[in-house]
């Protein structure tokens, strides 16, 4: 999977991607990751990537033309499956629409900046909004490394143990069960009897029980989907 960020600040974007996961997955050449600076794309002497907003009103907002010269620039190389706008209006991210972008073959992602992007942008050049959640950041650079981290440790061969992802909190529109690692005691606070007892089956169905109960204590909204 290849995935192409365009930002004014890609040095957001250095340490998410140079560690852990993200790291390793590109190493075994299973994610390409390139960031690509906006204002390399402007025409502008001072390399200007902004204006003000038409109308009046505080805040600079992204210029159309340095995006759609960017990103009529990568689509001449390959073809993409997906044009993301990060943006706090979008559709809101959740596993399912990570599963699916996982599918994908090559992904453009904007950062949105300032107040924002032309809203010609998101009318002609894009195919996606997404959202990270109900609140503002300053910049589209952080949920856009958080959409990267989501879908890159879904793809098969990323994670060590290959099950990993799938056993994880909303996968199956469950909660994930509570995980326990050595000492079995301590402080006299024990570890569940049952994890220690070698049967499989019993762990197995133990675990099934914590998820339900958890999911249906603090989402119910999930608890709901998944019992009907
Ligand atoms: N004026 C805009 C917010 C601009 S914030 C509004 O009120 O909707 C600047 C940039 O940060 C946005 O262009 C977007 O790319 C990014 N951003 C901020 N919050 C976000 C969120 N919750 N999800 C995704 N992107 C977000």
């Amino acid at each position: 999977m290849r995935i192409d960020i365009i930002t004014v600040l890609p040095e957001l974007l250095v340490s998410p991607f140079s560690a852990s996961i993200l790291k390793r997955a590109q190493d075994k050449n299973l994610a390409e990751i390139y960031v690509h600076q906006l204002r390399d794309y402007s025409t502008h002497k001072q390399k200007s990537v902004d204006d003000y907003a038409f109308g009046g009103g505080a805040g600079m907002v992204l210029s159309i033309e340095p995006i759609d010269r960017c990103i009529s620039d990568l689509k001449s190389q390959r073809q993409y499956d997906e044009v993301i706008y990060m943006s706090p209006d979008g559709q809101k991210l959740d596993q399912g629409l990570c599963n699916s972008l996982s599918l994908k073959k090559n992904i453009i992602i904007i950062a949105g900046h300032y107040k924002g992007i032309d809203e010609r942008v998101r009318e002609h050049l894009i195919n996606r909004e997404i959202s990270i959640g109900d609140y503002v950041l300053s910049g589209g650079e952080l949920p856009a490394a958080i959409l990267v981290d989501a879908v890159i440790r879904l793809l098969p061969g990323v994670l060590n143990d290959e099950t990993s992802a799938l056993s994880d909190s909303f996968q199956d529109q469950m909660l994930a069960p509570p995980v326990y690692t050595r000492p079995a005691s301590y402080k006299g606070w024990a570890v569940p009897e049952i994890l220690r007892s070698g049967d499989l089956k019993s762990i197995e169905q133990w675990r099934l029980e914590k998820s339900l109960e958890r999911t249906k204590e603090r989402r119910p909204d999930l608890y709901k989907k998944y019992s009907s």
